[in-house]
């Protein structure tokens, strides 16, 4: 039986996309490991730079459970 939970969720390489910048390294310096989103075809990731400070943009289809956590515990 299909899970119900992701039929109206667009996750195709199609579907609109957000970003969310994240660290790429603990505060103790251990580099974050970052692997490919297993919940939405449109993931990709940038290293970006703001100032001495490297970040990792994450961008995953809007409607990624992974992105909505990501988000919900940003703001949260
Ligand atoms: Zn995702």
């Amino acid at each position: 039986m299909p899970d119900a939970s992701n039929q109206r969720k667009n996750v195709t390489y199609s579907a609109p996309v957000g970003s969310i910048d994240l660290a790429a390294e603990a505060e103790d310096g251990t580099p974050y490991e970052i692997w490919p989103c297993h919940d939405c075809l449109p993931w990709h990731a940038e290293v970006i730079q703001d100032g001495d400070e490297v970040a990792v943009r994450e961008w995953h289809a809007i409607d990624c459970p992974q992105f909505q956590g990501l988000v919900n515990g940003a703001a949260g």
